[in-house]
């Protein structure tokens, strides 16, 4: 069953103050980069990483010393909803195997072809939250983003993922990512 206040956040016209997001609008949240790379890496055009060997930061991948990234999503259920989810678009750590694999088959579209394989969750959801955390990555069709599985089921994060979150977990999430809570929250 909805959460009546849920089902009044998702289709409020109320909007955070810092960012002028709605509410239904930051249900999908997104790091542009791994948390050890460094502010001053630019994000450029995906073209740069088949240009060059070195450090480099793109819209879908990440080269950084020995470390290689892969934008994915973490997908966590909004608890009490119609199929609602909170949408963490993240970075996955994998080999450079399965990094070298993915920018050959991503042109193509065909990365699904790779199945699944471990990965690290690269960000730390909520901040502060430690980690990396071990993952599975499940490739998928049609250039959609890889999608991270928490696979440490002690963590905190691999509960959200089976059990789903509740209305007051899923704000805190927001808040934790520098949104103005009263402003979606509260009738301004
Ligand atoms: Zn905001």
């Amino acid at each position: 069953m909805l959460d009546a206040h849920l089902a009044r956040m998702l289709s409020s016209s109320r909007q955070c103050r810092c960012c002028g997001g709605t509410f239904a609008q930051l249900l999908s949240l997104s790091c542009d980069r791994p948390d050890i790379v460094p502010g001053d890496l630019e994000v450029q055009d995906n073209a740069a990483v088949f240009a060059t060997d070195g450090d480099v930061l793109t819209d879908d991948f990440c080269r950084f010393g020995q470390l290689r990234f892969l934008r994915a999503v973490l997908a966590i259920p909004v608890a009490d909803s119609r199929g609602e989810e909170f949408i963490l678009g993240t970075w996955a750590g994998v080999s450079e195997d399965v990094f070298d694999e993915y920018l050959g088959l991503f042109e193509l579209r065909e990365t699904e072809a790779m199945g699944s394989c471990p990965a690290w969750l690269s960000n730390q959801i909520p901040p502060e939250s430690g980690g990396p955390l071990a993952c599975m990555l499940h490739m998928r069709p049609e250039g959609q983003y890889p999608e991270l599985q928490v696979s440490e089921v002690n963590s905190d994060l691999a509960r959200m993922q089976e059990l789903g979150v509740g209305l007051e977990e899923l704000l805190g999430f927001l808040y934790a990512y520098g949104h103005d809570l009263a402003s979606l929250v509260y009738d301004a």
